[in-house]
């Protein structure tokens, strides 16, 4: 059970921001979306590690249509800042799927200044796939420093640390079924 009230993770404190409820209805409307244009194109989709894995899971429970599921992980943020440098943890070298022509959907949890989404577009686009769109759970649109434009969005939400619902601080509060968002950041 979650308290509703602030949360104290190491050294920062939490407030909630967007409810289970809110997470698992959007999430599924976004699903029913992907699943009604990707019909007959058995899209591949490709969710970043670590903190996709929660809306991924969703997701991919709220597709309607045939589909395959595979991981990449990558590395930006230290604690609560983007060091600006997309690090390749897992990468693409390593999946079993080849990309070509095949219609991909990168699954992410947040967008946030585009960093780790620039260098992954341009590597999966070197594959020549038939497509690739964005799957978002989160978007800061005002810390984008790369030309990305999301497909689907479950939620825009403003320039503050968040964590939940997969995102982590310092590996922390990962499991947290809502989004909360830093405190000192509001
Ligand atoms: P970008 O490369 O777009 O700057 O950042 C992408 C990654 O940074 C995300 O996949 C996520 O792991 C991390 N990140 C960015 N903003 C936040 C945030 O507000 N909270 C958390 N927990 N991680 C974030």
């Amino acid at each position: 059970m979650e308290s509703s009230t602030r949360l104290l993770i190491q050294d920062k404190y939490f407030v909630p921001y967007l409810s289970e409820q809110q997470m698992r209805q959007r999430v599924q409307e976004l699903g029913k979306q992907i699943a009604t244009d990707y019909a007959d194109k058995k899209p591949l989709l490709l969710c970043i590690l670590n903190g996709s894995f929660i809306f991924a899971a969703d997701l991919v429970r709220s597709m309607d249509t045939v589909c395959q599921v595979s991981f990449l992980k990558y590395s930006s943020y230290i604690k609560d800042k983007s060091s600006n440098q997309a690090k390749d943890l897992l990468g693409i070298q390593g999946l079993n799927e080849n990309l070509k022509d095949r219609h991909l959907i990168v699954v992410e949890d947040i967008v946030d200044t585009g960093t780790t989404m620039d260098k992954l577009l341009k590597e999966l686009d070197s594959h020549k796939p038939a497509s690739i769109e964005i799957a978002t759970c989160l978007f800061k649109p005002s810390a984008l420093k790369f030309n990305i434009s999301p497909k689907y969005v479950a939620f825009s939400i403003p320039n503050h640390f968040v964590i939940g619902y997969g995102l982590d601080y310092d590996n922390y509060g990962r499991h947290l079924s809502g989004i909360y968002i830093c405190d000192e950041d509001e």
